[in-house]
């Protein structure tokens, strides 16, 4: 995730290398684009605020430079900043977008441009949403929005106890390409299971879950999520206990943190007591070591912990959602 730090740093030591590059003469933009997308595009031209209705579009998809067609922002990450100027708080990928001193209008702002072909975007700001901060303010007429096709993937990150479960779970559902044991939420980078399980480093044991959204949505794996493992105990799923074991959710957008909520405020209802998941802002994902990988698949028939902890959670599982199941 970007920070104003970084913006400021990719401004004044350089930004870094895009994944490809696209020049064309500037006849050759004059050519392709009409007189509106050039002025804004190649001469750094702001249009009018709330000139287009994608200020108010937030239907699922990404937004591509309209030059030279790179992905630049997704849906996940736009919100409504009520400038006239579509928003959004962080880019699709951290070299998508180029940083520029712009001193232009009296002004010292930081202009954003494609890092691929050079486009005028608009700029960036300090006061975006948390967790990131930015706002990055865009000209509607230098994007074009691009419609999700089937295969287009997305991932999210749960903790719900023990990795094995939540792991053995998850890589049963239709939708779901890949299921990764790791931790997240913590104070050190790469940590070990044994740092883990030590309770002292902050991160819980969570799986890393990458789906297809036409098949199966961030809803419904919530939902699963949250029914299939205790959201009510702090800290603790049956016997085992510590912070490693709490129940999470992270979020990388504001968009997914107020669907989270909503779906917990959905299934409240339904358990006897406060569900206690922690909502927290995406930051690192770690994997586990490789021996945490596919573990009950592997281990289901030597280790007790598979027949005597996993093995009624997933015919539990089996039973509610036997038709999301492959
Ligand atoms: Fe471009």
């Amino acid at each position: 995730m970007l920070t104003w730090l970084d913006i400021l740093r990719f401004a004044t030591s350089g930004n870094p290398s895009p994944d490809q590059k696209v020049k064309k003469s500037d006849d050759e933009w004059r050519e392709m684009l009409t007189e509106d997308q050039y002025y804004v595009t190649r001469k750094k031209g702001t249009e009018r605020p709330f000139s287009s209705d994608m200020c108010q579009s937030f239907e699922p998809g990404k937004y591509a430079c309209l030059c030279c067609k790179t992905p630049l922002f997704d849906s996940t990450q736009k919100f409504d900043s009520g400038t006239g100027w579509p928003s959004f708080t962080q880019p699709i990928k951290p070299n998508a977008v180029s940083y520029y001193k712009d001193h232009s209008h009296g002004m010292y702002r930081i202009e954003a441009l494609c890092n691929a072909c050079g486009a005028h975007l608009g700029h960036v700001f300090q006061d975006g949403p948390k967790p990131g901060g930015l706002r990055y303010c865009i000209n509607a007429v230098s994007l074009e929005k691009i419609i999700p096709v089937a295969g287009e993937k997305q991932t999210v990150v749960f903790g719900g106890g023990c990795f094995w479960c939540t792991e053995a779970i998850f890589q049963k559902l239709k939708g779901v390409e890949k299921v990764v044991s790791g931790y997240s939420g913590g104070s050190i980078k790469n940590p070990t299971y044994h740092e883990v399980t030590s309770g002292l480093t902050g991160h819980a044991e969570v799986v890393e879950i990458t789906y297809d959204p036409t098949i199966i949505s961030f809803e419904d794996l919530l939902r699963i999520h949250i029914t299939t493992h205790d959201p009510t105990t702090l800290n603790r799923q049956g016997a085992d206990r510590g912070t490693q074991y709490r129940s999470v959710i992270f979020y990388r957008s504001e968009k997914e943190k107020s669907i989270i909520e909503n779906v917990l405020d959905e299934v409240s209802p339904y358990f006897e007591n406060p569900i206690v998941t922690e909502v927290a802002p995406f930051e690192y994902f770690y994997s586990a070591e490789d021996y945490h990988q596919n573990y009950f698949e592997l281990n289901k028939n030597k280790n007790p912990y598979c027949s005597v902890v996993i093995e009624p959670k997933l015919k539990k599982f089996r039973e509610l959602y036997q038709e999301k199941m492959v």
